[in-house]
């Protein structure tokens, strides 16, 4: 009986974690959202600063949306807690640089690499430099 439960749980589990994955991201850009990926109304959704995209130009954005798919193709939203934030963080980063062009890579690593050290970015991505390490 105790067997039963917990392959029922996990049958559960994996379709539930397959469907996320498999389910199609939704994109909104907008200059009045923060760059993110969360789930709104059940649909993985990852939102885009328009005003920033522009600022920081095609090949760095690219970086950044790339790092908001991972957080939904690694399956982190069902790792909270058992992983730590800035470990989710550095998974993206690294999952980003290997899936955008190596143009792009370059970019985002120059780009993190040469932010004035006074706007550090939030301590959960790790440092500017972290960031810009991460490419390999
Ligand atoms: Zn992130």
């Amino acid at each position: 009986m105790k067997n039963i439960i917990a392959l029922l749980i996990m049958v559960f589990a994996l379709t539930f974690v397959s469907e996320a994955t498999a389910q199609q991201i939704r994109y909104v850009r907008s200059p009045f959202v923060k760059f993110g990926a969360r789930y709104i109304n059940g649909q993985p959704t990852i939102t885009i600063n328009s005003f920033r995209a522009r600022l920081m130009g095609p090949q760095v954005t690219n970086f950044f949306v790339a790092h908001e798919q991972a957080h939904f193709r690694l399956g982190h939203f069902h790792q909270r807690g058992r992983k730590s934030i800035r470990r989710i963080e550095a998974e993206a980063d690294t999952y980003a640089y290997r899936s955008v062009s190596p143009q792009s890579a370059r970019a985002a690593s120059r780009w993190f690499a040469t932010r004035p050290l006074q706007i550090q970015g939030r301590q959960t991505h790790g440092t500017f430099q972290q960031r810009a390490n991460r490419y390999r």
